[in-house]
Parts: structure tokens; C-alpha cells; sequence
């Protein structure tokens, strides 16, 4: 429950060792206690510093301290209103790593002071169709971190356990937040592109790009970086990072593609790409938002291409890229920034003024 006051960034204690705190312009005789975090109350306004109530682990749940929480472009799409029917008023941040203060009854797999990451998926409910048959991430009744559930812009935050990973100790907690999320969906599309991958094009080569990259690299495929068009900045960091090749969107690659990942937002991107490749090939779109896509001549399409989104992850994600990123040295390209700066970071995403992800960092 969001409340208090408003554009005030007083640092609380959330086991304080008294008991009288004043929240909301009201002095509170209960043990209440007192987290700031970067609220959104409507959509389409700037966050605003809070003082927020910290409540007890429910069943289930942990406590988190945290440390770091990595800024996403799905932020800004519920920041926009492109994502409907957010919790409000509500914390954003789904790539969140923090610290187990408390764990709530039946939460037994982190000990106290374990380091955890905590993800979009936030819950599902294990009994729908989808669940069943190891889909959770199309759960029918899902509650996302940062979206129905109020996530990581905060000094605490409550997650269901179950839904947590450890993070490998290689990293620390601001390279490791980009993982729990441009990480995660980056992994989950690039596990959709098939067995036959010799050559892989991505398209937008954010935070989720540089990390797919670098396992890619690993697994030995080649490759090719695109951008938006002119932005050599881009290029030279995915050529520095391993890509064989990097050019504008709209360029012709050296090599047809076996596979294609779209990061941006675009939705012309997607005939860009598959243009782009060859017989067979997956086009993945990993965004959960993206402009209309223009029409395109069947014959692009044609000799068994194919067109497919990725929706959420799944536990199993997270499992493998976690294993992945403990053998892999994934270099995580970060700019942290105060808690209190959350608006700023947002913006200089919305900007393109950033080649690595943006961390909010509690202080
Ligand atoms: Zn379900
Ligand atoms: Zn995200």
C-alpha cells in the first residue's frame, strides 16, 4: 500500500528501533515502518518520491533489502499508459536484486542475508491450462513484478520466493540486475530460434542485445549488430563486444540470416528482417510493446519463415540463463543512478541517450 508524503526522500530504517514514525503528516503509534520509493500514480506523470509502509512477508513471500534495480522499456510503456490497467498507485522495476531481510511462513528457500533476484514473472497460479503444460509464462492469472505487483524503484520490496533466482557471486548487484530482465526475455528469444543457428541478426542493440550477445558469441554462432540507422556508437560497442558485423537497420548483412531478434519497439523492423533472411528462418520479436507493422508481399514470408513473439519467461529461463551467466563472464554494460534520479533514467532511455542499461541504486 502506497501512502505519506509526497516529494520528500527521508531514509527510514525498515526494522526501526523505535516505534513511533510519522507517515502521511500523522504520528503513528503502531510499529509502522517506512520505505522511500519512486511512486506512479496516473499514467503519463513523472514518479514521485514516497514515503511507503513496508509490510511483513506474507506466506510465501521474502522481504528483500534492495540493492540494485535495473530500468526497462516496459517501464516506460506503463509509465505511457501503452500497457493497460497497471496497480496504482504503483512502484515500478522488474530487474531487481536484493538482500532477504525476513521470509514470511512457509518460505523456507533463501536464508537471511541471501542474495536474490527477482523478476517480471512476480506469481502464477500453477492450475490453468497454460501451467499445466509448462507455459507458465502465459498463465491465465499471472501478477507481474513492477506492473500488478509493486516492484524494485524502492528501497524494499515482497516477492513470492519461488519466483526468485540466486545470482551467480561472479556479479555484483548492479551488473547482475540487467540480467533479470533484458537477460531473461533476451534468453527466452534467443532459446526460440531453433536448433539451426549459425548466424543470428539483431535488431536494437540495447540492454537485452548486448547481453544475447555475448552467450551467443559464446555458443559460437556469428553475429550482426543492427541499429537504428547512423548510430555508430551502437555499432562500435556491439563490434567491441564480438559481433562480426555491424551496420544500420537498414542495411543488407553479408550473409542471410538463420535468425533474426527484434529488441526495438519498430514494427517495420519485422519485414527489415525477414527480408534479411534465409529458408527456415525465426524472426523473434522480444518486446512487449511495438508499433504497427506495415504490410508486407507473402514472398518474404514464404519457404517456411517464421514470425513469433515472446511473452514473460518462464522459471526455466531463468535457471538456464543463470546457469549460463555463472560460466560465462557476461559483461553487463551499466549506468548506475540514486534511487531518487528514477525519473531521469527513464528519460534518458525514452532518449536513446544510454548504450547499456540504467540501475537505480537505494543509497
Ligand atoms: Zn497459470
Ligand atoms: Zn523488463
Amino acid at each position: 500500500m502506497v501512502g505519506g508524503i509526497a516529494g520528500q526522500s527521508r531514509r527510514y530504517l525498515v526494522e526501526p528501533p523505535g516505534d513511533k514514525y510519522i507517515s502521511g503528516g500523522e504520528h503513528s503509534m503502531n510499529r509502522s515502518k517506512i520505505m522511500r520509493a519512486m511512486v506512479l500514480e496516473a499514467p503519463g506523470q513523472p514518479l514521485r518520491m514516497t514515503d511507503v509502509s513496508v509490510k511483513a512477508p506474507g506466506r510465501g513471500q521474502v522481504l528483500l533489502r534492495v540493492e540494485a534495480c535495473g530500468v526497462c522499456r516496459t517501464d516506460l510503456h506503463i509509465l505511457d499508459g501503452e500497457l493497460k490497467n497497471p496497480k496504482l498507485p504503483l512502484i515500478l522495476g522488474h530487474e531487481i536484486v536484493g538482500r532477504v531481510v525476513s521470509s514470511g511462513e512457509g518460505a523456507v528457500r533463501f536464508d537471511t542475508g541471501r542474495r536474490v533476484g527477482v523478476p517480471w514473472l512476480g506469481y502464477t497460479d500453477q492450475c490453468c491450462r497454460y501451467c499445466r503444460r509448462n507455459q507458465e509464462n502465459l498463465c491465465d492469472n499471472p501478477l507481474f513484478t513492477g506492473y500488478t505487483l509493486d516492484g524494485g524503484y524502492a528501497e524494499f520490496i515482497l516477492a513470492y520466493e519461488n519466483y526468485c533466482f540466486s545470482i551467480p557471486e561472479r556479479y555484483d548487484s548492479v551488473e547482475a540486475a540487467p540480467l533479470l530482465c533484458a537477460g531473461l526475455i533476451g534468453y527466452r528469444s534467443y532459446r526460440m530460434t531453433g536448433p539451426h543457428v549459425e548466424n543470428l541478426g539483431i535488431y536494437g542493440f540495447g540492454a537485452a542485445a548486448h547481453i544475447i550477445a555475448q552467450i551467443a558469441i559464446h555458443d559460437g554462432k556469428d553475429v550482426f549488430a543492427f541499429t537504428r540507422p547512423g548510430d555508430t556508437v551502437a555499432q562500435k560497442f556491439a563490434r567491441k563486444l564480438g559481433a562480426v558485423w555491424a551496420g544500420d537497420s537498414t542495411d543488407k548483412p553479408p550473409d542471410k540470416l538463420d535468425a533474426a531478434l527484434i529488441f526495438a519497439p519498430i514494427g517495420s523492423l519485422i519485414p527489415a528482417a525477414l527480408a534479411a533472411t534465409r529458408k527456415g528462418a525465426t524472426v523473434v520479436c522480444g518486446g512487449i510493446h511495438m508499433s504497427d507493422i506495415p504490410s508486407f508481399p507473402y514472398t518474404i514470408l514464404w519457404e517456411e519463415r517464421v514470425i513469433r513473439s515472446v511473452a514473460n519467461l518462464t522459471r526455466r529461463d531463468g535457471d538456464e540463463l543463470f546457469d549460463a551467466a555463472a560460466r560465462v563472464a557476461v559483461r553487463t554494460e551499466t549506468r548506475p543512478y540514486p534511487l531518487e534520479k528514477a525519473n531521469e533514467a527513464l528519460g534518458d532511455l525514452r532518449e536513446g541517450r544510454l548504450s547499456g542499461a540504467a540501475v537505480l541504486v537505494p543509497q
